[in-house]
């Protein structure tokens, strides 16, 4: 009996439209993403994504040029993956988006790297290798960029080291020597005496040295003495503390710590003023007994003066500065703008001169006061200062100190600050930095806060110097006297050599021979010499990458000009979205982009930024490994674009966990549309059930919403929407719901052909909502569920979500599905209380009775619903059977005057939960036997106990 009773379920079984589907429960990607990269390869998706929508609005998307040098990091993966989603979310929406990647491929790192691997090459060798290395890392990183999924125009990338680039950034610097924005000044640079070299901050190491410690008397100008002490008749005096003995000769200033507070102290009988929060340990240190005379604030001096302890009739500037400290010395701090890179910011601050007359092997040239010391070493001069300042009474203490003190990579000498001629573009010219903050203000910014960083970076700016002494680079065009060293810069001769850097790159400017550009007869303006030689500084990078919006995007009939978007990390602000915005409004008069997005670093699970020395630094690689490119996209866009990237195991966990509910709801959709061709199948949607129209309006306000989102740059927002979209409305509801038509239900009747239809559009929506961020996985879906598919879904628009109900109905058929819902709580609680008490495991063991008082207000909305249901032709307890997912549903209506409702008698069943008001619901073990089919109980004789509804399909099938 029992043997046989199982053959008859098996056989059932078989009858049931069990789901069916190729799509697989896992991604496996580690074999999956291959396949469909190697296919879109063949499909040529990376041109024809550049062309989609053709003759559509365009939206420009500038691609930030990433350094071409070793393998993409998680960071640039991160950055590449969001500029990705940005793009693809636009495009889908129906716009023109083509994208033209790049790299920035000149610069130190890349001449330090080969220079490394290949030294003392010459420079035309140099450039070569750097070249070969650029052009190594671009090839790689290319397909480490395709590996995530990223759609740009691959095949045809911008490159700053092109020729057709290279010429560009010439072009651009000659409009700003046109437009008057380039000078030539001096800027203190760390310079190595002994390999007469100026040195980057990469080259710089820093190592113990035992040097000279003096304190210094300057004594103040009268003037000032009688301003700020006047009742003080002996001479007051700034005490400095120095470790460079031979910068004095330089000094131009005295600079104080903003609004501190200073004592005026006797020493032996000299008045010194230092800082009050150093006066006991100067004291302690000079071995005196603290004697404080007077005391001021540091803005009492400031604006005066000091005099030179040793040079006559020199002054030294009262200023104040933030940089100053009170740990140690006298906070009282000695100047020299041409020998101190601090001194150097405050000068140009303060308007001082950049005194620094020192050669480039490290001599006192002419110039320098007293005379006497013109042409000595400035390594040997301390002897000379000590002794001069102890005859001049000037020495207050001489100890020696070992100190941490930046020295030479190459030759390991120490280093010494000098002031070199440079290259600036002035940001005063034509109002430059002020133009560029009215831009700020009618970009637009997400998240708004960054607006902020922008504006105070282009604010704070001292200058920009734009010249390097390097070799992998674009050249200045400009030619220097070789009498006097006055510079010779003209637009037409630079014109006329970007001519020959179009044709044979940067490298032109080292054969071309001077007399050949530069205009027949120039004179130097200075000294009147005819002799010149070729100008051999390089442009700083961020000038050549920051003016790609004249060189890719500018007079580009494919592309367009300003960009819609620029979207870097959060360091771009100081450096390429600001270079850009300065470079545009000179060039093109108008700033390069509408709207700027910002994101953060990347960092490990305790909020540290990855570093190689920490040993933290994960590979995009590695995440791939783990869950597929599509689970490292999915954590892009789950991190808030205002906060750090954490990549941490927790964070992993969750992006997991939202994929495979997203998956397992997308599965469930495809796997009962194996038999459902949607230009066939489909039910036309004023005849589908009521609760599929529901679905489908409530899948358009999601679609809405999500497309917002993505507008907005909102990436957390589209993730959340598809969580609670998935989980709350599908799993947990609808397609719980329609589970039972889609199994059992007529094959091909329209019960299931309906739910089909709105399953279809379900399914559709979701997979092309999800494409910008899971590329792989809304591709596989739509090869399983798009019948003939021939294009990639990456050419494909958002689904357009039919609309179901009138506009002018909308609000009141939400308010009435909403009133149902709340029902549906109600019974819920009631089936929950009968399995309590045992009386029934699963839902469909249950019979429901809704007793509804009519004349109650709260139930009217359910009423009218119920009404619609039956207007379209279904049985309203057949709706609400489904519905609850009940064997049995019975409504029963009653008003106040109505005596049929017993309250009592209705009490007696098994359950009863009074609802809303008006609104009653009893629940019980539901009547007759359980169809051994499809598991819903009905009072029935046929054959095998089958319900009438199984009976009907047995015997279609
Ligand atoms: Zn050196
Ligand atoms: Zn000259
Ligand atoms: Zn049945």
């Amino acid at each position: 009996m029992a043997e046989e009773n199982k053959l008859k379920t098996v056989s059932y079984k078989e009858t049931l439209n069990l789901p069916q589907t190729d799509f697989p429960i896992r991604a496996n990607a580690a074999i999956e993403e291959p396949k469909l990269l190697a296919r879109w390869q063949k499909e040529e998706l990376y041109k024809k994504s550049f062309a989609c929508n053709k003759g559509k609005e365009k939206y420009i998307f500038h691609d930030g040029p990433p350094y071409a040098n070793g393998n993409i990091h998680l960071g640039t993966a991160y950055n590449k993956i969001l500029k990705d989603i940005f793009t693809k979310s636009q495009r889908m929406m129906g716009k023109h988006v083509p994208i033209t990647p790049g790299w920035d491929c000149h610069g130190l790192p890349i001449e330090l790297k080969v220079t490394a691997e290949h030294p003392n090459l010459a420079p035309e060798q140099l450039k070569k290798e750097c070249r070969n290395y650029a052009t190594g890392w671009i090839k790689t990183q290319k397909e480490q960029f395709k590996e995530l999924g990223v759609l740009m125009n691959w095949d045809h990338p911008y490159l700053t080291m092109s020729k057709q680039y290279e010429s560009t950034i010439v072009r651009a610097f000659g409009k700003f020597v046109e437009g008057g924005y380039i000078e030539r000044s001096n800027k203190t640079v760390p310079w190595c005496a002994s390999c007469k070299t100026v040195l980057a901050a990469a080259e710089i190491e820093y190592e113990d040295r035992k040097d000279p410690s003096i304190y210094v008397a300057f004594p103040l100008e009268e003037a000032t003495q009688k301003k700020v002490f006047p009742a003080l008749k002996d001479t007051v005096n700034m005490l400095i503390w120095t470790t460079t003995p031979w910068t004095l000769p330089l000094n131009k200033m005295v600079i104080l710590k903003p609004k501190e507070q200073y004592d005026v102290l006797d020493i032996n009988g000299t008045l010194c003023v230092v800082g009050s929060k150093l006066s006991d340990a100067i004291c302690k240190k000079l071995e005196v007994t603290k004697k404080v005379v007077a005391t001021c604030k540091a803005e009492d001096l400031v604006g005066g003066n000091a005099l030179h302890p040793f040079i006559e009739g020199q002054k030294s500037a009262l200023v104040s500065d933030g940089f100053v400290g009170t740990q140690e010395g006298t906070a009282c701090v000695h100047g020299a703008p041409g020998c101190g890179a601090d001194d150097y910011e405050v000068a140009l601050k303060n308007k001082i001169e950049i005194f620094s007359p020192l050669s480039d092997d490290g001599k006192y040239e002419e110039g320098i006061l007293p005379q006497e010391l013109v042409g000595q070493e400035v390594a040997k001069a301390h002897g000379w200062i000590i002794k001069t300042l102890q005859e001049k009474g000037r020495l207050l203490l001489k100890e020696s100190i070992k100190h941490s003190y930046p020295h030479c990579w190459r030759c390991q000498k120490g280093l010494i600050f000098r002031a070199t001629k440079q290259w600036f573009c002035d940001l005063e010219q034509n109002n430059l930095r002020q133009k560029a903050l009215d831009a700020i203000e009618n970009i637009a910014f997400v998240p708004e806060v960054t607006r902020n960083r922008l504006r105070a970076v282009i604010k704070g700016r001292l200058e920009w110097c734009l010249s390097r002494q390097r070799i992998w680079g674009t050249p200045i065009i400009a030619a220097l006297c070789n009498e006097c060293d006055a510079a010779f810069i003209d637009q037409a001769m630079i014109k006329e050599v970007a001519k020959g850097i179009e044709k044979e790159g940067i490298e032109y400017w080292d054969t071309v021979s001077l007399e050949d550009v530069l205009p027949k007869g120039t004179k130097c303006a200075e000294c009147g010499s005819a002799h010149f030689k070729k100008e051999q500084d390089i442009l700083d990078v961020w000038f050549e990458s920051g003016v790609s919006h004249y060189a890719v995007l500018y007079n580009n009939s494919e592309l367009g000009y300003p960009a819609d978007l620029y979207a870097e990390g959060s360091d771009q602000h100081r450096a390429w979205f600001q270079s850009s915005l300065l470079t545009s409004l000179v060039l093109e008069g108008s700033a390069c982009f509408k709207a700027v997005t910002t994101h953060g670093y990347t960092v490990d699970q305790k909020g540290r930024k990855m570093s190689k020395s920490l040993g933290n630094v994960v590979a995009p690689q590695e995440v791939i490994k783990k869950m597929g490119a599509d689970g490292l996209r999915l954590w892009a866009a789950s991190i808030d674009l205002g906060s750090d990237a954490v990549m941490s195991e927790i964070l992993v966990g969750n992006v997991k966990e939202v994929f495979r509910k997203v998956r397992n709801t997308c599965r469930f959709l495809v796997s009962n549309l194996y038999d459902f061709d949607s230009k066939k199948d489909a039910v036309a949607l004023k005849d589908i059930r009521a609760i599929d129209q529901y679905a489908l309006h409530q899948l358009g306000q999601f679609s809405n919403a999500v497309q917002k989102a993505y507008q907005e740059h909102d990436l957390t927002g589209v993730q959340h929407h598809f969580a609670d979209y998935c989980a709350g409305q599908l799993s947990s509801f609808y397609l719980d719901i329609i589970k039972d038509r889609l199994y059992t239900d007529v094959k091909n009747g329209v019960e299931r052909r309906s739910a089909q239809t709105a399953s279809w559009y379900i399914l559709d929506t979701l997979t092309k909502l999800m494409a910008p961020i899971l590329s792989f996985t809304a591709e596989q879906l739509a090869d399983c569920y798009q019948k003939g598919k021939t294009e990639s879904i990456h050419l494909q628009g958002f689904a357009n979500v039919p609309q179901v109900w009138q506009e002018n109905e909308e609000k009141s058929k939400e308010c009435q599905w909403e009133a149902l819902r709340i029902i549906r709580s109600s019974v819920l609680k009631a089936i929950e209380k009968l399995r309590e008490q045992s009386i029934v495991k699963h839902s469909l063991e249950a019979k429901v009775t809704l007793a509804m008082n009519k004349s109650q207000e709260a139930v009217q909305p359910v009423l009218q619903l119920l009404e619609d249901v039956k207007r379209t032709g279904q049985n309203k307890e057949q709706f609400l059977k489904e519905y609850f997912i009940v064997s049995a549903c019975e409504i029963v209506d009653y008003d106040d005057e109505d005596q049929d409702i017993d309250q009592e008698e209705f009490e007696k069943f098994d359950v009863c939960v009074a609802s809303e008001t008006g609104l009653l619901v009893k629940a019980g073990h539901a009547d007759g036997s359980k169809c051994p089919r499809c598991w819903q109980w009905e009072v029935t004789d046929h054959e095998h106990g089958l319900c009438a509804r199984c009976q009907l399909a047995v015997r279609k099938k």
